[in-house]
């Protein structure tokens, strides 16, 4: 079920759950946050994030996105001028016919009308169907409680429309596998049961799956219990691959230390370290042989304090193999590192 519409939860959230930043006020409206390239086994990948209200959950303990978004309402004109500006991009229109994946996100949820606007996302398909001859798959990025099975046949008939058939997939963050961390702690409202319940739902339609998890995101977890929490996540999304036969993708992100969030506070205090990549590439090699994919998130948005990035001194050929990894899929590269 939906959320109630509620007007300024985000604003709510900071005071309930110690959020100390503050929200995006200068952004200009009318043009995205950010847009950059990925490259992956899937081909090219536009990711594209749009500047709208902030997400209406705003709880998940190191989580600081809801600081890039707006503390009000963006309007659907708004919004459209942020996709004309996208399709204007000299960018993008010149990698147009070799993009293959768009990635939607607001950094909250794109299927959570109330911050996104339906019609900017059909005019945002409407686009793509024009612009983007080779696109084979759209995710959007949203909670699973903003799915909503009509809708996602509507936007996948629309979808069909271009001029390759492409694919929708959901992209939904779970964090962690652990239920104690992943609810208790990290404060994601999402219970296993109701993800594997998405599973459900969508794999008789062919729809794609892409779970969000991060390695290490909540203080007093040591790295070993990270890597294996990480390694459990694996072995749970394999289990419900072969059992709904829907395909899915792990995007592992190592976590960074968000400013204004309690994981600033522990780091600060000595209390939290992140993930060393070595250790992301100990748990990512538990994927070799199993039936998802693994894609290893390298970037932090400009979101991390001083210090606090996954990535230090001497990584540089570790995050070249990693990049290597999620453009081929090569498990033999990674297991060289380790030696
Ligand atoms: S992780 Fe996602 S759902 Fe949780 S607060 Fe951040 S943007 Fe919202």
């Amino acid at each position: 079920m939906k959320n109630p519409p509620d007007k300024n939860p985000a604003s709510l959230a900071k005071l309930r759950y110690g959020k100390k930043y503050s929200f995006n006020a200068k952004h200009n409206k009318d043009v995205p946050l950010e847009t950059w390239f990925q490259y992956s086994s899937e081909g090219l990948i536009l990711f594209v994030v749009f500047y709208t209200q902030a997400c209406r959950w705003s709880q998940c303990l190191g989580c600081n996105l809801p600081s890039t978004s707006s503390r009000e309402h963006i309007d659907f004109e708004a919004l459209m001028r942020q996709i004309d500006q996208v399709f204007r991009d000299s960018k993008v229109l010149s990698k147009r016919r070799l993009i293959r994946k768009v990635i939607v996100s607001n950094n909250g949820s794109v299927l959570d009308e109330a911050t996104f606007s339906s019609t900017a996302l059909i005019y945002l398909i409407a686009k793509m169907n024009l612009l983007l001859p080779n696109l084979e798959i759209v995710s959007l990025e949203t909670r699973a409680e903003y799915v909503d099975m009509e809708e996602l046949e509507f936007l996948s008939r629309v979808l069909k429309e271009g001029k390759t058939p492409t694919i929708l997939e959901l992209a939904v963050g779970v964090e962690a596998f652990d239920d104690q961390v992943r609810q208790k702690i990290f404060r994601k409202g999402l219970p296993l049961e109701v993800l594997e319940q998405l599973a459900k739902k969508i794999a008789p339609f062919g729809y794609h799956l892409k779970c969000y998890f991060m390695q290490k995101p909540v203080p007093k977890m040591s790295d070993a219990e990270a890597v294996d929490d990480v390694r459990k996540g694996i072995d749970y999304l394999s289990e419900i691959s072969l059992k709904y036969r829907l395909s899915i993708n792990m995007h592992l992100n190592p976590t960074f230390v968000a400013r204004g969030t309690s994981l600033e506070e522990e780091f600060l205090n000595g209390r939290y370290t992140p993930p060393s990549l070595r250790d992301v590439l100990k748990a990512v090699l538990h994927a070799e042989g199993k039936p998802l994919s693994v894609y290893v998130g390298l970037y932090d948005e400009h979101l991390a304090v001083k210090g606090g990035s996954f990535i230090r001194k001497g990584d540089a050929p570790l995050i070249k193999r990693l990049e290597h990894f999620n453009r081929t899929q090569n498990y033999r590269c990674l297991r060289k590192s380790l030696t």
